[in-house]
């Protein structure tokens, strides 16, 4: 009896075990916008102060090099406070966010049918505007792989001990080796980006969505506990992923770079 209680105990932990593992490859999902043909046009609307233009310019540009993917910036539509999102596009937005732990986040919505709709990203200029983040390499790296996840990419390395990999999907301590996408990055987006689908979620205009698709719900993002559940988690801590399950099987997926200090505040926690 009591040998039946200590097995099942064992299997208990190792199911546990099994679950609370992070996932080091790109398995996550390979979420992706739909649309008909290859290469496609992303439109990230520009909702930024000027100083960060620049940045936005070269992440633009160094997505662009992909073989299946376009992007073009774009007038932002939205409130850089709240930066909703716009069905079709990704919106990009900076501000002094407050001291709320994260230096960058992104979130894309999924439907039901595995299609991205709407992305935004935030990056936030109550750290971006101090040392150790005031500085090309760390806006080029948090705008590279904010923008990165709009596209449905993941991280390529999420051991903070590694050596860097050259890339912005990195997560790494030292951001000037890693301020661009490197052709791994490409190749993923290759395969991610495979398959044409019949309909697209790009929006065919500047203002209107693409048709046939479903208003996916609003949610607002502002707080961390709106995030959803955490479903993954660098080894350092540095960045984390969450889940927000809007039901429909429509879902919506936080990608957050901590800022340093928050993320050792959290080490010590644990
Ligand atoms: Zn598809
Ligand atoms: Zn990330």
């Amino acid at each position: 009896m009591k040998r039946k209680v200590l097995y099942l105990l064992v299997v208990f932990a190792l199911v546990l075990g099994t679950v609370s593992v992070v996932d080091a490859n790109h398995s996550w999902g390979s979420y992706h916008w739909a649309r008909t043909a290859n290469p496609f046009t992303l439109k990230l609307g520009d909702n930024l102060s000027p100083s960060w233009d620049p940045f936005l310019r070269t992440t633009s540009n160094d997505w662009s090099l992909s073989s299946v993917i376009n992007t073009t910036i774009i007038g932002g539509l939205k409130n850089a406070r709240t930066c909703k999102p716009t069905l079709g596009r990704a919106e990009i937005c900076n501000y002094k966010y407050g001291r709320n732990g994260w230096l960058g986040i992104a979130s894309i919505w999924v439907n039901g049918g595995g299609h991205i709709t709407q992305g935004i990203v935030k990056v936030n200029d109550t750290y971006f505007n101090s040392a150790p983040y005031n500085t090309t390499a760390w806006k080029n790296l948090v705008m590279c792989q904010e923008v990165g996840h709009i596209f449905g990419l993941d991280h390529q390395d999420e051991d903070f001990n590694n050596l860097p990999l050259g890339t912005c999907m990195d997560y790494t301590n030292d951001p000037i080796p890693n301020q661009h996408p490197n052709a791994h990055d490409y190749e993923m987006l290759e395969g991610i980006y495979t398959h044409l689908d019949t309909t697209t979620t790009l929006s065919q205009t500047s203002t209107f969505p693409g048709r046939g698709v479903l208003e996916p719900r609003d949610v607002n993002l502002d707080e961390i506990r709106e995030w959803g559940k955490q479903i993954k988690k660098s080894s350092n801590r540095r960045s984390s992923m969450y889940e927000k399950d809007l039901g429909r099987g429509d879902r919506v997926f936080t990608f957050v770079v901590w800022a340093d200090q928050e993320a050792s505040t959290d080490n010590r926690e644990r």
